[in-house]
């Protein structure tokens, strides 16, 4: 049973949306099968809440996807947040290059300015030929929660101020948004605006600390206990990576008999990750025999099937 989730409020003159996303059991089983420097990992652990807060936003049923495209020591981190808020994220590092204890967002993805970051919303029910929705986002700001609400700005006309903070055991956001003002009257619009501008200034007495050994129920209290909130059922969000053994030994299939032979004089059996959450999976000789007996599915198409 899983405590993380995701939770919703607003203020009551509807003026501005508070979402806090809290994950423990989903970061650390992500990280399960991962090692990376601190750094690293804190930065993917603040895209992973990022992600939820932005999918639980959105009004359709697919994956987002945060792809950041880096030209420093993070060469690609992809993570992906579905609409029932399942989450699995990666990350590729240049092997080559160092990662110093002190970098920063823009030192790890965008060192020469050629940094990429691309927003990417899959429909679930996409038709043949029908290509995901992209935005690129704008490699501004020095962390994360500031190049997201640049984007959200830009994109999508939205004020939205953002705060992620993330460890080694639990990633945990923020988001405030300002709601389109629905008619009214001036007043109304006056009231909203104070509304948002008084939301904001409570919230930025956050602190890292404070977020990372709070639960989000107390620090809503704490910012906002003057305001009158309407709250939400909280969303359950989850690790989920539909990687299986029987997915693993159908890639091991596609390298086809002579290639997995070749690995096995060398080894004694063919470890293989996920190369999406890093899972290990194990083939030893029998395995891999027992991939080629049935003749099931030889991806080799030149390989004619035995019966
Ligand atoms: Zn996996």
């Amino acid at each position: 049973m899983t405590t993380d989730h995701l939770q919703k409020y607003l203020l009551e003159d509807r003026s501005t949306r508070i979402q806090t996303v809290d994950l423990t059991e989903t970061w650390l089983t992500g990280l399960a099968h991962q090692s990376y420097p601190p750094v690293v990992r804190d930065l993917l652990g603040q895209l992973c809440a990022a992600s939820v807060l932005l999918a639980s936003n959105i009004k359709f049923n697919g994956s987002l996807v945060l792809q950041l495209q880096g030209d420093g020591p993070l060469a690609l981190i992809v993570v992906e947040c579905q609409s029932d808020l399942s989450l699995r994220a990666t990350v590729q590092l240049r092997q080559e290059l160092v990662v110093p204890d002190n970098a920063t967002f823009q030192s790890l993805l965008n060192s020469n300015g050629n940094g990429r970051f691309i927003v990417i919303l899959d429909p679930a029910d996409r038709q043949e030929g029908q290509q995901p929705y992209q935005g690129v986002v704008p490699m501004q700001g020095d962390s994360v929660a500031q190049v997201l609400e640049h984007y959200m700005k830009q994109s999508e006309q939205l004020d939205t101020r953002i705060w992620l903070a993330a460890n080694g055991s639990r990633a945990t956001g923020l988001l405030l948004q300002r709601l389109p003002d629905h008619g009214g009257t001036a007043e109304d619009t006056e009231t909203h605006h104070e509304s948002w501008q008084r939301a904001g200034i409570l919230a930025q007495t956050l602190t890292t600390q404070e977020m990372l050994s709070e639960s989000p129920d107390t620090l809503i209290h704490r910012l906002f206990w003057e305001e009158p909130l309407l709250t939400f059922e909280p969303q359950p969000v989850r690790w989920f990576c539909p990687c299986t053994r029987e997915r693993v030994a159908n890639m091991l299939k596609m390298l086809g008999q002579a290639e997995i032979e070749s690995i096995l004089s060398e080894q004694e059996k063919v470890d293989i990750a996920c190369n999406f959450c890093g899972k290990p999976y194990s083939f030893d000789a029998i395995d891999c025999a027992r991939l080629f007996i049935d003749g099931q599915s030889s991806a080799d198409p030149d390989k004619p099937v035995e019966h």
